[in-house]
């Protein structure tokens, strides 16, 4: 079946439309480079980490599982800073990934703080990162 140029044209047309109407408003805006396994080998990945670390984003902190960093964004500790400053024992009972395992990722950033003694809290938190 051969296509004539106005039909490929009508449907140039409507792909056209329907990827600008998917870029308007929160299409874009409401996405994050969130990382996959897809991002070692990504031609992006150097401007995605940068975006990352500049938002001290939860995924920096080793071993974090998709489901704590969830919970940790509902329960407004949505960066490493306020991950480290999070109070033990958890206050709510966590929904997404279980309470030894959100303590265990709070711990980890926590209790090598003073590690970052003579440090800047930043560079303190980027101890223990990965990378
Ligand atoms: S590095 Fe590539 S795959 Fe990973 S989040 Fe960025 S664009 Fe997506």
């Amino acid at each position: 079946m051969l296509v004539t140029s106005e039909e490929y044209a009508a449907y140039y047309r409507r792909v056209k439309s329907r990827l600008e109407k998917g870029c308007e408003g929160e299409g874009l805006n409401g996405t994050y480079p969130e990382p996959c396994v897809h991002c070692d080998v990504c031609v992006w990945f150097k401007q995605c980490d940068t975006g990352r670390r500049a938002d001290d984003h939860l995924s920096l902190v080793a071993g974090i599982t998709k489901l704590q960093r969830k919970q940790l964004v509902e329960w407004q500790f949505d960066n490493v800073a306020k991950l480290a400053e999070m109070p033990i024992p958890l206050k709510e009972r966590s929904l997404h990934g279980s309470r030894d395992g959100m303590k265990r990722v709070r711990e980890q950033v926590h209790e090598l703080l003073p590690v970052a003694i003579g440090m800047d809290a930043r560079a303190g938190v980027d101890c223990l990162v990965r990378h």
